[in-house]
């Protein structure tokens, strides 16, 4: 049959907090060619748990792949014109596993979950001066459940499996990106134990001054440090796809998986934010702001975490960021829809919120999981006020974007105060960003146009060009001039800043009330 000559192709594995993802990309214009998605279950066990099943994960990063390889084929394209594979995930979630058996040892502890609140409690109550930047001159970060090595504790600690493996020296632990290259590059027959930096930095076990695990810290933690994986750059080949050739997805074996970043570093990539001083925000599952430092580590001022953005190469320099986490975005929307059942899916809530166009004095805070940047709160508590009898379920699922966009100010402005060069647009990706609604109100709420790149995929192109500019692949310049291709839509602010600034000043009035409200 005929097939069509495209040049070489590169492909990345997105595997998120709530769905994942399989793209192919054509490298020479990152036009997305075939993709496919799936949604990952995640289970509440008990108040303030969160947690997904690392077989499922795994189970939907091969459904992707063999989906889009049907798809593929049904294209007329090669599969063999793939040349790389990037990986890009979910960060912090913690998973611990087996190497001689490979079975996960228990659920991945998901970024959101709470169980650790009291240990981080105490953790803090024994710093000098009960501070929770106790670690932060190493780490970058606060003392929060947010990170993996309290979630690693906890698992040490309170799973049989998981304390016997560690005893028994059987142990691995690893962030998702660890899991799925581990497993997808052979697993117990001799997969490859690594994890890049931008993973590493989440953990709170890693320096992001001399870019590795950190005796110090790992001994704080009680963490031995031979179940931890090797830290590698952002872009160099990790090892080879092993799949089955009983699989469509067969034909990806021998690919080399060759760039991985946590999801916020990949959009960075992705929205080539390659210059110290640019910045994008991701609307997903929660809503993160990162801004490149470049190749030094700015300490925040304002309660936002300094990570590694990216490491292109063993032989590149690392890069920086400042970034403002906020757990709660499009997780609301799921809430609103599986909890109280007021819209049927997350389109519907933006005909609902359309309908009445305010939320009529209603404020929502959703600080289901406390409150991350700036403030890493983790008692406070979502709270809706403002209600009167003339409230109905459009003003609520009004109060709920709005809620998505102050959040999004309120890391904004630390991070104009921190750099003292504010942003004059708002560069935009994820899940949400679907959401013409949320966009006008967020330009609207930060008074700066608000930019949106037409193809909505940067986490995964990213990641997918990370793979294809690896040493030894090589089939990607990461020079943001190559890709003149990219169009974008841009929302400019409707609203007079006096009205935003009201709007604003209550919504602060609300997470007030949010912290205090068992006080
Ligand atoms: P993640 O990377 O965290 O898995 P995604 O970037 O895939 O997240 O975005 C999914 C999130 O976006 C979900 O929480 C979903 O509720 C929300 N979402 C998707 N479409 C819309 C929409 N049109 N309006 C509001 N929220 C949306």
């Amino acid at each position: 049959s005929h097939r069509i000559t495209l040049g070489p192709l590169v492909a990345a594995i997105d595997q998120g907090t709530s769905s994942t993802r399989f793209l192919v990309f054509n490298s020479k214009t990152a036009e997305l060619l075939s993709h496919h998605q799936v949604e990952i279950k995640q289970s509440f066990p008990k108040e303030g748990w969160v947690e997904e099943d690392p077989k499922e994960i795994l189970q939907s990063v091969y459904e992707c792949m063999e989906r889009t390889c049907e798809k593929l084929m049904q294209l007329n394209i090669d599969i063999s014109n793939i040349k790389a594979i990037g990986v890009t995930n979910q960060r912090e979630t913690t998973l611990v596993w087996d190497k001689e058996t490979g079975e996960p040892l228990y659920n991945a502890i998901v970024w959101l979950d709470l169980r650790t609140q009291s240990t981080v409690e105490r953790l803090i109550n024994r710093t000098p001066g009960r501070n929770k930047n106790h670690l932060r001159h190493k780490t970058g970060l606060p003392i929060s459940t947010y990170f993996s090595a309290v979630k690693l504790r906890w698992l040490m600690d309170n799973v049989d499996e998981v304390r016997d493996a560690v005893v028994s020296h059987r142990a691995m632990f690893g962030t998702v990106d660890s899991w799925l290259i581990w497993c997808l590059t052979g697993g117990k027959s001799g997969g490859v134990h690594c994890t890049d930096v931008t993973n590493a930095s989440r953990t709170m076990l890693f320096n992001i001054h001399t870019m590795d695990w950190d005796p110090e810290l790992c001994k704080y933690f009680g963490i031995p440090m031979e179940i931890l994986p090797r830290v590698r750059s952002s872009s160099e080949i990790y090892g080879l796809m092993k799949i089955s050739s009983c699989w469509k997805s067969g034909a990806l074996s021998g690919i080399p998986i060759s760039g991985c970043l946590g999801d916020q570093s990949a959009a960075l990539v992705g929205q080539m934010c390659f210059q110290d001083g640019q910045a994008k925000n991701t609307y997903g599952t929660g809503c993160f702001l990162l801004r490149n430092t470049g190749a030094k580590p700015v300490m925040s001022d304002h309660g936002l975490l300094t990570t590694v953005a990216y490491k292109l190469g063993r032989d590149k320099p690392a890069c920086y960021a400042l970034e403002g986490s906020v757990a709660i975005a499009g997780a609301v929307v799921r809430w609103l829809e599986d909890n109280l059942g007021i819209i049927g899916s997350s389109e519907e809530l933006e005909k609902l919120a359309a309908s009445v166009g305010t939320s009529y004095g209603c404020y929502f805070v959703p600080a289901f999981s406390g409150l991350y940047a700036p403030y890493w709160e983790p008692s406070a508590r979502g709270i809706i006020c403002g209600l009167t009898q003339f409230t109905n379920k459009s003003h609520l699922a009004f109060a709920a974007l709005e809620a998505v966009c102050f959040q999004t100010r309120e890391i904004l402005d630390a991070m104009n105060q921190d750099s003292g060069i504010p942003l004059t647009q708002l560069q935009v990706d994820g899940g949400m960003t679907s959401n013409k609604l949320l966009m006008q109100l967020q330009a609207d709420i930060l008074c700066i146009p608000v930019v949106k790149p037409s193809m909505p995929e940067t986490t995964a192109l990213g990641a997918a060009m990370a793979a294809g500019a690896a040493e030894g692949v090589s089939v990607w310049s990461l020079n943001p001039e190559d890709l003149s291709e990219v169009t974008s839509e841009k929302f400019d602010p409707q609203i007079n800043p006096e009205e935003s600034e009201f709007r604003y000043a209550r919504w602060k009035k609300a997470v007030e009330k949010s912290k205090n409200w068992e006080t």
